[in-house]
């Protein structure tokens, strides 16, 4: 007889269930799942498909997944990410089970953090806004793959900020609105003020902010951890609500430009 408890599992009660691959594949280093390895749903016979980025052919592809068998083991394992267009391209999900399969612990990946997001695809996302923008969001899943959440957090904020500071800078140059206006104000003031200049979801959710700041501040590293997919798909919806707002104006301002020079031709 020994008097020695089990050790307690601190992380039982954050433990999510895994409905799909995916989840496991671009959750950040340490996420555990519970999962039932014999659910074809997410782990069917012949491998999973994903849908991601392949940084080797620089473009989204669909990975086939595959793992070896059986899943209802203790230990390392390898999931390894074939890319459908070219099948030398590899990708490898590194995790720890336990529990005999029933729990996945996401230990590492390779390449780091770029299955899901490449640095070509983050160019084009953020071709609108400053130059920091792409270098930073992809700092900011890189923190988080590697298991800093406070940290990333602290990078997605930056370009939060950063948004705002320009807008504030072009309402001001089109004479919309006054420096002084915003002095000041807080940041949901701020968007208040700006509203008409900044994308529905941005407005509708103001609150992603104070999210963020509250990150930096009071949140624990574990909870920074569990909000960063939520907090970095609702940046890149505000990226992209701005890229359709701004292409269209382009597309209108080139039109108008256009429609000009006939009637210059026309008299
Ligand atoms: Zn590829």
């Amino acid at each position: 007889m020994t008097d020695k408890q089990p050790p307690k599992d601190e992380n039982a009660s954050k433990i999510e269930t895994l409905k799909t691959l995916d989840q496991l594949v671009f959750s950040a280093t340490y996420s555990a799942f519970r999962t039932d390895p014999k659910d074809q749903t997410v782990w069917p016979r012949d491998g999973g498909l994903i849908e991601g980025y392949c940084p080797s052919c620089k473009k989204n592809t669909t990975w086939r997944a595959s793992w070896p068998t059986p899943l209802a083991t203790n230990g390392p394992e390898t999931i390894t990410l074939r890319c459908r267009r070219i099948d030398s391209h590899r990708a490898y999900v590194f995790v720890v089970r336990k529990e005999r399969g029933h729990t996945f612990i996401k230990t590492g990946q390779f390449p780091a953090a770029s299955i899901s997001h490449g640095a070509e695809y983050l160019k084009s996302l953020f071709k609108h806004t400053h130059h920091s923008d792409a270098d930073e969001f992809g700092l900011a899943l890189r923190a988080a793959a590697e298991g800093y959440g406070i940290g990333s957090l602290v990078y997605l904020r930056r370009i939060f900020e950063r948004l705002i500071r320009t807008r504030i800078d072009e309402a001001v140059e089109q004479g919309e609105l006054k420096k002084e206006q915003f002095r000041g104000k807080g940041m949901r003031e701020k968007i208040n003020l700006l509203k008409d200049h900044l994308p529905d979801f941005l407005v509708e959710h103001s609150q992603i902010y104070a999210i963020l700041s509250k990150g930096m501040h009071e949140l624990t590293e574990e909870e920074c951890q569990r909000h960063f997919d939520t907090l970095q798909q609702s940046i890149r919806m505000i990226v992209e609500e701005d890229n359709e707002a701004r292409d269209r104006l382009e597309r209108r301002r080139a039109l108008s430009v256009s429609i000009r020079e006939i009637d210059t031709t026309k008299s």
